[in-house]
């Protein structure tokens, strides 16, 4: 059960700083219960330094952190006990066997490792390695078993860092099956991801930090919305006039007779001026998460605002 706010994780005006290094500069967020969170940035953002506040393995130098309503650093054990936490495939036990690895990880979480099977099936860990050394691991394999060492006990929460790094895309696209499924039995999930695609085919939420600090968060959706649409059209003759001059659209190619405009939100005068004319093929497309993405990485302006700023 999430706290009485209905988030499972909050934190408020977090800040962190190592020496001179302002790792997070007042970082705010809210993750419901039941949705899977992604949570994104360049190297350097910040995302390793909030996950570690949150599991209580790092104190922040002010600012609020919860989890279930219950402060990170202050109850950092009745979290950790709550929470799936993805621990590098390196802090593995080398000399342990797989099956040693799981069992033990299943002892400390003093669950039941219910969830052991699907997690095995989903990343295709065939359970005869499972009785060989982890030394002797390939990196996709050590990646796989420390998944399922975060989530075989089925965890309220799973914080994850990166957790498809290493793997193959069919892994990766099983993986995610399998995280719909936990989430439709509750389970929310928080992750940090560089993977731009599979944020968008699995996020039901993202924020995204840069510097520190937060500079865009939302749905899915409502980022793309603040992104302008691509719209082609094909003229059945030459393209008529007044193109350039349409209220809410602006012209960026002109190629014979075919333009491109894009569209931030209103259409009406596009389709009233298209409407007089001939068309021979028309198409719009939506803005894709790359692009909304990239402009967040680049753009210097953008880290210098704090707020969920995402016009451009
Ligand atoms: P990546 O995508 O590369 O994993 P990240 O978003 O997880 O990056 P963090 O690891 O949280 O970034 O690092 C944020 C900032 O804090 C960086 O400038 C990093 O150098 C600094 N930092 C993190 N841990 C420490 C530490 N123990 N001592 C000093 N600086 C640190």
């Amino acid at each position: 059960m999430a706290s009485d706010s209905g988030f499972v994780i909050e934190t408020e005006a977090l800040c962190k700083a190592y020496g001179d290094i302002r790792a997070l500069d007042a970082i705010s967020l809210q993750v419901p219960e039941g949705s899977i969170f992604g949570f994104l940035g360049p190297n350097g953002a910040g995302k390793t330094t909030t996950i570690r506040i949150l599991m209580g393995f790092t104190r922040a130098t002010s600012g609020r952190a919860t989890v279930f309503g219950d402060d990170s650093w202050q109850k950092g054990v009745a979290v950790r006990s709550r929470v799936g936490y993805l621990v590098t495939a390196d802090a593995l036990y080398p000399d342990l066997s797989g099956d040693d690895q799981l069992a033990f990880a299943a002892n400390i979480s003093g669950r039941e490792p219910v969830w052991r099977d699907r997690l095995l099936d989903a990343l295709e860990l065939d359970r005869k390695v499972l009785d060989r050394r982890l030394g002797t691991y390939s990196k996709g394999m050590r990646q796989k078993l420390a998944l399922v060492v975060s989530a075989q006990h089925a965890p309220d929460l799973l914080m994850f860092d990166e957790p498809t790094d290493g793997l193959d895309p069919l892994i990766q696209r099983n993986f995610a099956g399998l995280l719909r499924d936990f989430r439709a039995e509750g389970t929310t999930v928080f992750m940090s991801s560089h993977d731009l695609g599979e944020v968008e085919r699995l996020c039901d939420q993202v924020a995204v930090v840069r510097a520190g600090r937060v500079i865009a968060s939302g749905s899915m959706e409502s980022l793309k919305r603040q992104y302008s649409q691509r719209v082609e059209v094909t003229f059945a003759d030459a393209v008529p006039g007044g193109i350039d001059d349409i209220v809410g659209a602006s012209l960026v190619e002109r190629n014979g007779t075919m333009v491109t405009l894009h569209v931030d939100h209103d259409f009406n005068s596009l389709l009233r001026y298209l409407a007089s004319h001939d068309i021979a093929r028309m198409e719009i497309r939506p803005p894709e998460l790359q692009e909304v993405f990239m402009s967040y990485y680049e753009s210097e302006e953008q880290a210098a605002e704090p707020t969920a700023s995402t016009s451009r």
